[in-house]
C-alpha cells in the first residue's frame, strides 16, 4: 500500500500508521491514515480518478470524524 505524506504537517511514511478503512458513497475505497506527528487522521484515497477531483483535504477530514 502506498502512503503519501500527510496533507496537514507533511510527516513522512515513516510517522504514519494505518487506522481504518473507509468506504466512500461512490463505492471507493479509502484508507484512513493516522499522523503520530499530530496525533490527527487524515484519508489516503486510492484511485487516479479520486486523485483528480483535488477535493480539499479539510473535506475529507470531516468525511473521517464522523465515524
Ligand atoms: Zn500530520
Amino acid at each position: 500500500m502506498r502512503i503519501r505524506p500527510c496533507p496537514r504537517c507533511g510527516a513522512i511514511a515513516e510517522h504514519l500508521a494505518y487506522h481504518n478503512r473507509y468506504t466512500l458513497k461512490s463505492g471507493q475505497m479509502a484508507t484512513v491514515i493516522r499522523c503520530k506527528q499530530r496525533m490527527g487522521t487524515f484519508c489516503d484515497r486510492y484511485g487516479a480518478a479520486f486523485y483528480d477531483l483535488k477535493t480539499p483535504e479539510e473535506k475529507v477530514d470531516c468525511a473521517c470524524a464522523s465515524e
